[in-house]
């Protein structure tokens, strides 16, 4: 069975055609530009060549459409009809409290979709178009919806209840959800499928260091705890998010600054971050090329941003009273050695015995050992794969 991961934004359409049997990407590709001018597909179908389409997508519902075309068709298409297409997953962003797991799309979970939209207007309005355009395009085809906030659902009150009067959480659900659920599920699977133990058994803390960063604490195979709170703003700090932060410098950045609440919000989440403190950008990439050149201000984003992350480390073997495995995955995670070692400098305390060769001469793209044989407390990289995490989520409740 063919199944389509569908991961709509505001005004993009990323897409993976995954072929179950085997688990591999048979097309991908995004949809840039929706509802704007100058919309363009750059689709990656049979032979793994770039095919960049510039049509208009006036909504989502052209764009899938586009999708569908690309896939199809006579030269770079990859399979027939519409039909070959058994499922479509969604990714969706929140699921506040109403699903703890992956769920078969009708129009009973929609009217929830909809109604968790406040809680992230940037993504869920997004994924619902993105849904509704799908359902009209492909009427008779099964889809899945797979929230980012699920694998989380398992987290104590103690642990998702900020210390505020409780009818913000009982009466509006003001809560730590924690997002990035998919890739903290996934890797820790992984990882204890590499470490050959049963993850009921294991004390996990998955660092998905992106764009976008958070930490998890998995125990026994469930979430316990993580970084990412109400929204994805709190927790590390990231490339253009601040991360935690005493909720008073609002107020006071307000009256210093004559910045409204919605220009303060955006502040936090779009100029903060690595990119707030070093002023050279959020890719880490660009960051370490500043640290070359001695740029002080990038070394101290660097400096803070490892800090931060090893901090939550500590944190969460606390929390769990023991630490087996820390993982690294996402972007920075995977590729960033000089970051992974900025971590993990100091965190012998732990037992970890970390291998700074191996982390200098990692493989990319597989999971790859950071720590020492014999170190108590191990240390991998684990590639991350959201998609394919929705594809067999949607095969298994197709
Ligand atoms: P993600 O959100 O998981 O796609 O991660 C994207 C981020 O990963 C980029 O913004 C970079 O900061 C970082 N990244 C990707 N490749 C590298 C690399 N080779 N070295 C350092 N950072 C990287």
């Amino acid at each position: 069975m063919n199944i389509l991961v569908i991961n709509a934004g505001s005004s993009s359409l990323k897409y993976q055609l995954i072929d179950m049997k085997t688990e591999g990407v048979v097309a991908k590709g995004l949809c840039e530009r929706i509802g704007i001018a100058g919309s363009v597909l750059k689709h990656k179908g049979k032979g793994g060549e770039e095919v960049v389409v510039s049509a208009p997508m006036p909504d989502h519902g052209a764009a899938i459409q586009l999708v569908l075309d690309a896939l199809t068709d006579k030269n770079h298409g990859v399979i027939k009809s519409m039909k070959e297409i058994g499922a479509v997953g969604h990714r969706v962003v929140h699921s506040a409290e109403d699903f703890d797991k992956s769920v078969l799309i009708d129009d009973k979970v929609l009217a929830v979709c909809e109604k968790n939209a406040e809680l992230a207007p940037l993504h869920v309005p997004a994924n619902i178009t993105g849904i509704r355009a799908c359902k009209k395009v492909m009427p008779d085809t099964p889809m899945v919806a797979v929230f980012d906030t699920a694998f989380h659902s398992t987290m104590p009150p103690k642990a998702y209840l900020y210390a505020v009067p409780y009818e913000a959480y009982t009466d509006l659900k003001v809560r730590r959800y924690g997002f990035h659920g998919t890739s903290h599920m996934f890797v820790a699977r992984e990882a204890a499928a590499y470490l050959k133990k049963p993850i009921e058994k294991l004390k996990l803390v998955t660092c998905h260091l992106g764009n976008g960063s958070s930490i998890t604490a998995v125990d026994g195979g469930k979430s316990v705890d993580t970084s990412m709170g109400f929204t994805p703003l709190e927790g590390v700090p990231m490339g253009t998010r601040s991360g935690d932060i005493d909720a008073a410098v609002i107020e006071y950045l307000m009256n210093k600054t004559g910045m409204t609440i919605a220009e303060t919000i955006n502040y936090l989440n779009k100029k903060s971050g690595v990119l707030g403190v070093s002023g050279v950008g959020s890719d880490f990439r660009d960051l370490a090329a500043a640290e070359k050149e001695g740029n002080r201000r990038a070394i101290l984003a660097l400096d803070l941003f490892a800090y931060r992350v090893k901090k939550y480390i500590g944190a969460y073997a606390a929390a769990m009273n023991g630490l087996d495995c820390v993982v690294f995955t996402a972007g920075v995670g995977e590729n960033d050695a000089a970051m992974r070692q900025r971590i993990m400098d100091g965190t012998d305390f732990l037992g970890v015995d970390f291998d700074k060769e191996a982390n200098k001469n990692f493989t990319r793209g597989v999971i790859f050992e950071l720590s020492k044989k014999g170190s108590r407390v191990k240390v991998l990289i684990v590639p991350t794969n959201e998609e394919l995490v929705i594809a067999r989520e949607t095969k298994n409740l197709v």
